[in-house]
């Protein structure tokens, strides 16, 4: 079915676009023999890291992302184990992007292979399914799109379709088909939130949306009138178009407690890529970095630092991450790990001749290992490699 539907006053409809298993599917499409096997990008030869995607046929084996290598090969020790290549992915990601922009000028960069596209009511789902032709037919690869009239429910509406469809989630579909869901199917919302509701018998979306309020509140303090406004599929977040926002973030909340530290620093380094990524998408530098860390405790706290000069950069920002973690660590186990940079400036980089010595020097380096990249594919790991042999906080 397709229901025009604008919220309130019939601004939009948002589409949430997916890569399905992108890093994965981008080497299954350039790699025939690949093709229909398990593959897993992310992590080292010597196995440690964590995976950053997986193609389908390893997930049937219980392969994630964000798992670490390690247990990836024994639950599936047959995948074809990839180190990934930042450099060819980034150039795929941008012919993605390109086809989404001949559709509508209104688009928020989510992260490398995720976008959610504004589009006049009405023209949502003719608009996603002529972009996943597209895409297949320019690119060969696929794409999951969600529609509905705001970014929660289109993220959830993908959900519900991957891998390789539309779907569709309206306002008055969300007590047919989000109330009886988990509530793990509310973006954002970690496992240990999930196990929280558990403990108060809240089980399906339909529950959080019934709740006492005053239940929820002494559960989940300032975030509990959001939470149960998700619940009812409401969502007035605009859409942050990177020219726009005011800050950018990553985070990852931990299906385990994490104790291991170079998992943290690892997933510090897809944010900070991601991050980077993003501000140049956007032609922005960040004068702030900062970080969340939730403790084993669930005190969470979060820490900021201005940097020098602004920076697009991945090495300043995860270096500034690394700082900050460093000094705000404590102790093993950790749940939550983010990474937000802020206070942008936009227009011109430097010049060469406006850097002191020591930037002008890291600079020329930055460059001849793009052009390296460029000429010989890079791996994510053997530059996430580098940075943690370089950087204060890598202990090995
Ligand atoms: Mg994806």
């Amino acid at each position: 079915m397709s229901t025009p539907w604008g919220q309130g006053k019939g601004t939009f409809e948002i589409l949430l676009c997916d890569i399905d298993a992108f890093f994965a599917s981008v080497e299954q499409r350039d790699r025939p023999e690949y093709r229909g096997k398990p593959v897993v990008v992310g992590g080292s030869l010597s196995g440690r890291g964590v995976v950053s995607t997986c193609s389908y046929e390893a997930r049937k084996y219980g392969v994630h992302s964000a798992m670490p290598v390690e247990q990836a090969r024994q639950l599936c020790p047959g995948a074809i184990f990839l180190p990934g290549d930042t450099a060819r992915y980034r150039r795929v990601s941008r012919e993605v992007f390109a086809v989404y922009d001949r559709f509508t000028p209104e688009i928020e960069i989510v992260s490398i292979d995720e976008a959610y596209l504004a589009l006049p009511p009405g023209e949502g789902v003719a608009a996603a399914e002529e972009i996943r032709r597209i895409v297949r037919e320019e690119l060969g690869l696929s794409v999951t799109i969600g529609v509905s009239v705001n970014k929660l429910l289109s993220k959830i509406a993908s959900e519900l379709a991957k891998p390789d469809r539309i779907g569709q989630l309206w306002p008055e579909q969300v007590e047919r088909v989000l109330w009886p869901l988990s509530p793990a199917f509310l973006p954002g919302l970690g496992p240990i939130s999930v196990e929280k509701l558990e403990r108060i018998g809240i089980e399906t979306i339909g529950q959080i949306a019934a709740a006492p309020p005053g239940l929820l509140r002494k559960y989940f303090g300032k975030n509990a009138l959001t939470l149960q406004r998700s619940a009812r599929g409401i969502d007035n977040r605009p859409l942050e178009t990177v020219r726009e926002a005011k800050s950018l973030s990553e985070e990852k909340t931990f299906s385990t407690d994490l104790a291991d530290e170079e998992v943290i620093l690892a997933v510090l380094i897809s944010q900070a890529e991601s991050l980077g990524y993003r501000l140049r998408s956007g032609e922005l530098r960040a004068r702030k970095v900062g970080i969340k860390v939730r403790y084993a405790d669930f005190r969470t706290i979060t820490r900021e630092l201005t940097l020098p000069a602004p920076t697009d950069g991945d090495r300043d920002i995860y270096e500034a991450a690394v700082r900050l973690f460093t000094a705000h660590k404590g102790r093993p186990p950790w749940r939550l790990i983010g990474l937000r940079v802020s206070d942008f400036v936009s227009g011109e980089q430097l010049s060469l001749f406006d850097l002191l010595p020591s930037e002008k020097k890291e600079k020329e380096l930055q460059h001849t290992r793009d052009r390296l990249r460029e000429r010989y594919g890079g791996s994510v790991v053997y530059r996430a490699r580098r940075l943690l042999n370089s950087s204060p906080g890598g202990d090995d």
